[in-house]
């Protein structure tokens, strides 16, 4: 079976987790810095922060942005449900903003019009979400001119895009954004088995996130109501969480990100030879915006469907029968239960329900090769009925 992602664990891998299994941290150990800095050092960012998954990531982020009840946040609907549920966790209202037609990333027109309207209701955003679908970059240049005109803060979910490049930056580096967050998922595109990071260039920002991961408590002084007690003493001045990450997961992670630049090269590749392999068939293949180069953690195709006598259902069954998983990135967020039962309805965001309706992730990863991705695209023919 070919399923859509799958991890790269090499020797030096084993041997960099089994060193801290023989060492006296398991947690909150040196592991922890060595790989918040070769992130931040890969990306061009002067603050990281580790935990235990992205999701725990934006949660923190979305704290030390001040989000709270009574405030709102923007994401996009296709993406994964964490995007939004962050703001949901703080108390906060949470809408979306519909996607673009051809990147699939939350639309900058969309958003303008949006920010236009809730500025004369008074409904104004404290935080906005954009992802990076794929790994492709949003345009963030725009969007960071648009959150100096409306005041809001900005948390890239670039859980897709470690690795990708914008305008001659790293995704990452937080140039067009208060904070970057990253998810070390095994389908990601490196990982740590669980774990997620965030990223800023602000040195508040940065404290308020180690306060946050770690249940509130400060052991610095200058945040203290008043002297310390003695060596023993911490204070914990805010509600936090456990959000740590093990010292054996970032050992995983920092070793990981040493075939980073491998990684993405090889899924750029692999991204490449889709476009000529399905450059015939009746497919949308994904489209690169102007200034973006993605580190595709997922190949997200859309049928035509006037060109296809098939369901997406029965393309996904017939590519089982022949030992291939498809996939879908994503059900829009607002069409699920939960969302439902805060009032959002079908028609709300019709860009992102008609991307559901025609879009499939194809499998790719790093140790994809060029055969199998060969099989892929015959098992697809087949399934279309074209030889
Ligand atoms: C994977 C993912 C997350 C959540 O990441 P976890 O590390 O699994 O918590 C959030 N947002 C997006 C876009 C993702 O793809």
């Amino acid at each position: 079976m070919i399923y859509y992602g799958k991890q790269n664990i090499s020797e030096e891998d084993i041997k960099a987790v089994e060193a801290v299994l023989r060492s006296d941290f398991l947690t909150q150990g040196p592991a922890i810095e060595r790989f918040e800095r070769s992130v931040a050092k890969y990306c061009g960012a002067k603050y990281a922060v580790a935990v235990c998954n992205a999701t725990a990531a934006l949660h923190i982020a979305c704290l030390s942005a001040g989000l709270k009840a009574g405030d709102i946040l923007w994401t996009s609907p296709i993406t994964f449900v964490a995007s939004a549920n962050c703001g949901r966790y703080c108390g906060a209202d949470v809408d979306f903003v519909d996607i673009d037609e051809k990147t699939y990333n939350m639309s900058v027109e969309a958003l303008e019009e949006k920010l236009c309207r809730a500025r004369k209701e008074n409904k104004l955003p404290k935080v906005v979400i954009p992802v990076h679908l794929a790994g492709q970059s949003c345009d963030m240049a725009r969007i960071k001119d648009l959150s100096e005109e409306y005041g809001f803060t900005i948390i890239e979910d670039a859980s897709h895009a470690v690795g990708a490049d914008y305008r001659d930056t790293k995704v990452g580096c937080c140039a067009f954004s208060e904070m970057t967050v990253f998810s070390f998922h095994p389908v990601k595109i490196v990982t740590t088995g669980e774990g997620g990071m965030v990223l800023t260039n602000r040195r508040e920002i940065y404290e308020n996130l180690k306060i946050y991961r770690s249940h509130g408590i400060t052991r610095d002084p200058a945040r203290m109501t008043h002297e310390s007690d003695g060596a023993w003493y911490y204070q914990q001045i805010t509600l936090g969480c456990n959000y740590r990450m093990t010292d054996i997961q970032a050992a995983l992670g920092a070793s990981q990100m040493t075939r980073l630049d491998a990684f993405v090269a090889r899924r750029r590749e692999l991204a490449a030879r889709y476009n000529a392999l399905l450059h015939d068939l009746p497919f949308v293949t994904p489209y690169v915006m102007e200034g973006a180069n993605p580190s595709w953690h997922i190949y997200v195709v859309r049928i035509i469907p006037d060109r296809i006598g098939k369901t997406k259902q029965q393309i996904f069954e017939e590519m089982k029968e022949q030992g291939i998983v498809l996939n879908l990135h994503y059900i829009p967020v607002h069409r699920q239960p939960y969302y439902e039962k805060l009032g959002f309805r079908q028609g709300d965001f019709p860009a992102s329900e008609k991307y559901y309706e025609e879009a499939f992730t194809l499998p790719l990863y790093y140790d994809l090769t060029d055969d199998e991705q060969d099989r892929i695209v015959g098992a697809l023919k087949k399934a279309l009925g074209i030889s």
